[in-house]
């Protein structure tokens, strides 16, 4: 048995041999429970197991905060997705589940301030549903990232069938066989639920050294990852298009066999979402998690 599993039969609080974590024994809910079977997890609780598998972590600066809730919210069932949008809320609240787990922020920038949108009816509107329902939203992103082997990209490679062509942890992949372009552009969105996406480059030209930076890693970090491994196509979750794209329109007019293809931002880190709603069934079975995906905000015609 995994010594990290936080079963729900491990809380038969009854002193310190059973529980054997300070940090669990200082918790007032346990303390409360003591002598009794609890099958009390809070969000606070839940959020320590998965930080103490990263190493070096809890972080002292990190976006991975509580953006509604508190930590001592007894959870009754866990949603995984990449941004915990309105529609999710309102499907956790039809699972019961009031604790969601998302990679992105919830209110449209990084840190996720709300100081700035305090008059905006969106805004309103959705912190009122989280107030209303009691819900936890938590970030986990720099987290999940600083894992051992990077979560999400472990995921994304192991859909897409990678894991022979490189690691998951290192930029590049050299796909074998080679692929062109059409096929490689088919085959990620097969594998990655993607139904349409955009890309530059000619269709029939062949891939063989993949740059893969799911997410939106910026402009600079795009290019200068293209300048160090010179591949043959970079595929990303997202770019500015006055950057990454025009970079890559002039590296092809010098004549380079650059492309790039644009998965979208949710498709290309969802399955980080997956990787955590695997990681709670295993840590926490006796709690019900779902994995919701947040979908593509954008639609193509
Ligand atoms: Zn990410």
């Amino acid at each position: 048995m995994n010594t990290n599993s936080l079963n729900r039969r491990k809380f038969i609080v009854n002193g310190a041999s059973v529980l054997g974590s300070a940090l669990i024994m200082s918790d007032p809910l346990i303390i409360l429970a003591a002598g009794v079977q609890t099958n009390a997890l809070t969000v606070g609780q839940i959020m320590d197991l998965f930080i103490k598998e990263i190493p070096d972590a809890p972080f002292a600066n990190t976006v991975d905060t509580l953006k509604s809730g508190n930590r001592d919210i007894v959870v009754t069932g866990i949603v995984t997705t990449m941004f915990a949008t309105i529609e999710v809320i309102r499907k956790a609240v039809s699972l019961k589940a009031n604790f969601i787990v998302a990679h992105e922020p919830t209110f449209y920038n990084h840190q996720d301030q709300t100081k700035w949108l305090e008059d905006d009816d969106v805004y309103q509107y959705k912190a009122a549903l989280l107030k209303e329902h009691n819900i936890a939203v938590w970030r986990n992103h720099d987290y999940v990232h600083s894992l051992a082997t990077d979560g999400v990209r472990k995921q994304v490679v192991d859909q897409l069938g990678w894991s022979d062509f490189g690691n998951a942890n290192q930029p590049v992949f050299s796909l074998n066989p080679v692929l062109s372009l059409k096929d490689l552009i088919d085959h990620a969105k097969k594998k990655l639920g993607v139904p349409a996406l955009r890309y530059i480059g000619n269709l029939s030209q062949p891939c063989g050294r993949v740059l893969l930076m799911p997410g939106a890693a910026g402009g600079m970090s795009q290019i200068r990852n293209i300048h160090n491994h010179k591949p043959d196509v970079l595929v990303c979750g997202e770019v500015s298009e006055w950057e990454t794209a025009e970079y890559v329109r002039d590296a092809r007019a010098k004549g380079d066999k650059l492309a790039l293809v644009v998965l979208g931002h949710a498709a290309s880190e969802e399955p980080g979402s997956l990787f955590m709603a695997r990681w709670f069934r295993e840590k926490v079975p006796a709690i019900k998690t779902t994995h919701l995906p947040a979908g593509n905000s954008l639609s193509f015609r």
